[in-house]
């Protein structure tokens, strides 16, 4: 069954970078350490920031990210730490290096999904994007988790680089034994907005020739398959996550965003001071969200416009959606 994913109204959604620092450097990385920080967030401030997501009347959900979360050594103590706050669920995203022996530290049930990326069905591919070896140590990592009884999820960048071996993920998701597939829509942020990395976010037609029909081919499998709207047809309406929706994306430097694409740039719309959360000064964010467009999303039109198209009269085509905006197919 096939359904949009509209934000979720009632739910806190923190996506928290613990530290920046990163063992690979992938050519679409979007951690831009100038804007990010540096540092290593210590245990006791983590804690601190996730009490103040932690909202008793509320789902709350975190995401644990970097850099790679598993070079901080204390990430078991954060997953603990969520836990017994009462988040909702708890997932860790990672390039599956998965050091520290993190799989020794934390249980199956103290965690809902460790989240591989893997950019390529073939070695190949993957690593001209994500650097030599890291086929085989995701790979490893995913089926080392597996056989430990952690629920594990796959999130795939789509870019120029890669669609053209989407397809062949579906045999090796079953094979690896994967319980989610996202695929994502590679952001024009970070490394990849640097010319010389020469990946780019693929064109309208082929996102819609390729993706939903890939999508379709793994939910076959009983697999459940999350991807960005992206293109909003005539009928639907735009709405912008930063408005309605109570998504947290966190560093290290303390800067909170609620909407990823303007990570880039110094217009978060939160900070954290001495461990309390405080709104930041105008312009931040938060103003660009209720600007009222044709295009759509105001931060895809300032940043990637490429992917927008106009008729003669001057009029676009279609509507860009906000980037939370997900379509999700399972047939479990
Ligand atoms: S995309 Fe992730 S794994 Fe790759 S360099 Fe950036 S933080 Fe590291
Ligand atoms: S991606 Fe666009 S629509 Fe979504 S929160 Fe950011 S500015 Fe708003």
């Amino acid at each position: 069954m096939k359904k949009t994913v509209s934000f979720s109204k009632n739910s806190i959604n923190v996506f928290f970078h613990i530290l920046t620092d990163c063992n690979l450097r992938c050519r679409h990385c979007y951690i831009n350490r100038e804007q990010h920080g540096k540092n290593t967030l210590p245990i006791e401030t983590i804690a601190a920031w996730l009490g103040a997501f932690a909202d008793k009347t509320r789902e709350a959900n975190v995401i644990f990210l970097g850099g790679e979360p598993t070079l901080h050594p204390d990430l078991s103590l954060a997953v603990k730490k969520a836990n017994s706050l009462g988040y909702k669920s708890i997932t860790i995203d990672t390039n599956g290096y998965l050091f520290h022996d993190i799989l020794s530290k934390i249980k199956p049930n103290e965690l809902d999904y460790i989240s591989f990326s893997l950019d390529g069905a073939t070695r190949e591919t993957n690593d001209m994007i994500r650097g030599k070896g890291s086929y085989d140590k995701c790979t490893a990592g995913i089926k080392k988790a597996n056989s430990k009884g952690f629920n594990t999820s796959l999130i795939y960048t789509v870019s120029t680089e890669n669609i053209h071996e989407l397809e062949m993920m579906t045999p090796l998701l079953k094979d690896l034994g994967i319980d989610r597939f996202f695929i994502q829509v590679v952001g024009i942020r970070g490394k990849s907005a640097e010319t010389d990395q020469n990946i780019r976010q693929v064109s309208r037609q082929e996102w819609l020739n390729t993706i939903p029909a890939a999508a379709e081919k793994v939910a076959d499998l009983g697999i459940t398959v999350t991807y960005p709207k992206v293109f909003l047809g005539p009928e639907e309406t735009f709405e912008c996550a930063g408005l309605v929706a109570d998504n947290y994306f966190i560093f290290p430097n303390g800067r909170v965003y609620r909407c990823p694409l303007c990570e880039d740039f110094p217009i978060h719309g939160m900070v954290f001071e001495n461990n309390n959360l405080t709104p930041t000064e105008k312009i931040n964010e938060s103003d660009f969200f209720q600007l009222n467009i044709p295009e759509g999303c105001v931060m895809n039109r300032l940043i990637q416009p490429d992917n927008l198209s106009y008729n003669g009269d001057g009029t676009p085509e279609y509507q860009i959606a906000c980037c939370m905006l997900k379509e999700e197919i399972s047939n479990k």
